[in-house]
């Protein structure tokens, strides 16, 4: 049997025995062994889904060891260690030939959840393009981070910064921290404006030379300007990253950049959101504005290389670790605002 983390309402999970998966010709079944907290995962869990219907199984960033392998796998045998992203694209439509791949006619359709269960069913498309054997000197839960880590790498190629340039985080979540640890990588400066005295230390310790606590929904965003005209010799960021998801934060990222400059809207705010663009900020500053989504494979195989190598660190993104019976206490912290992202052992 397999046991998996059921969310059967807002709010409530419970967990079931289901039959545990067999796999089909391509695909491949993963013991769970890390399973990561994510804000997509805390939306279902407040209010539901679009798209993920209740009773439904969710959690979809993961890392395990593979149980079993249907017939034509050749990459993977019985017992590797795996890490792997829950989507991967058709490789057929306009998109993935148009090396837009991130957004794939098929892509949203056929991802994958369930990874908050011992088991989760790896199909086809996914073990063929979006799946690695794990590092062995690579913790699971470090390895969990292959999804989170991909979007942040395809959002970063997307935005282009140079080393020198200073960047502008919004938001100290686990998207904000990761651009922040993949900017320093390239020797960009960051600062990062979020709530959370916790989450802005771990913005320092992660690299950001300059923090500053700012609610964005309450505070104006003059007082940011400000701060970021003094951190910039009044000429305003080089590159902006919105990852808070907020309308706010939309409309204060376009006000951050500077003449010439690139804000990048990372965080999606609900569907149906609309925003106003100051239109001489677009025209007569040329501002760009980029919306980066999802990721490419080569995205997923840059992060790879990234956790494998050892280049970025994410240690310290885990907030605190629980069993599959503990995940209404974790989703709970995480409603209040305490942690990161949190590993699910199942
Ligand atoms: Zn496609
Ligand atoms: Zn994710």
């Amino acid at each position: 049997m397999n046991q998996t983390a059921v969310l059967v309402a807002p709010g409530r999970v419970e967990l079931q025995e289901l039959p545990s998966p067999t796999p089909g010709p391509g695909e491949i079944v993963v013991r769970v062994r890390a399973a990561l907290t994510d804000g997509t995962d805390l939306k279902a869990f407040r209010r539901g889904h679009p798209k993920m219907p209740m009773p439904t199984p969710f959690g979809h960033e993961f890392s395990g060891d593979v149980a079993a392998v249907g017939s034509g796998v050749e990459r993977f045998s019985e017992g590797d260690a795996i890490m792997a992203v829950h989507s991967a694209p058709c490789g057929r439509c306009y998109w993935c030939h148009a090396d837009q791949e991130n957004l794939c006619v098929e892509l949203m359709e056929t991802k994958i959840l369930g990874a908050y269960a011992q088991q989760i069913l790896v199909p086809r498309h996914i073990v063929a393009r979006n799946a690695f054997v794990k590092p062995a000197a690579l913790p699971y839960e470090h390895a969990a981070f292959l999804e989170p880590l991909a979007c942040v790498v395809h959002s970063v190629e997307l935005c282009a910064p140079r080393a020198g340039d200073l960047a502008i985080v919004l938001g100290a979540g686990g998207f904000g921290l990761l651009h922040v640890a993949l900017l320093r990588t390239l020797g960009v400066r960051v600062a990062v404006v979020g709530r959370g005295t916790a989450r802005l230390a771990l913005a320092r310790a992660s690299g950001a030379e300059w923090v500053r606590e700012v609610t964005l929904e309450r505070e104006s965003v003059n007082g940011v300007r400000a701060f970021v005209e003094e951190i910039s010799g009044g000429r305003g960021a080089d590159r902006v990253i919105e990852c808070t998801g907020q309308v706010e934060g939309w409309h204060a990222g376009l006000a951050l950049a500077r003449r010439g400059g690139v804000v990048s809207l990372f965080g999606g705010p609900a569907p149906g959101s609309t925003v106003y663009v100051d239109t001489s900020r677009l025209h007569y500053d040329q501002i760009s504005v980029l919306s980066p989504f999802h990721f490419r494979p080569r995205d997923v195989r840059r992060a790879y290389e990234l956790l494998a190598g050892g280049a970025i660190d994410v240690s310290a993104l885990i907030s605190g670790r629980s069993g599959l019976e503990g995940i209404e206490g974790v989703f709970a912290r995480l409603q209040r605002g305490e942690g990161v992202k949190y590993a699910v052992l199942p």
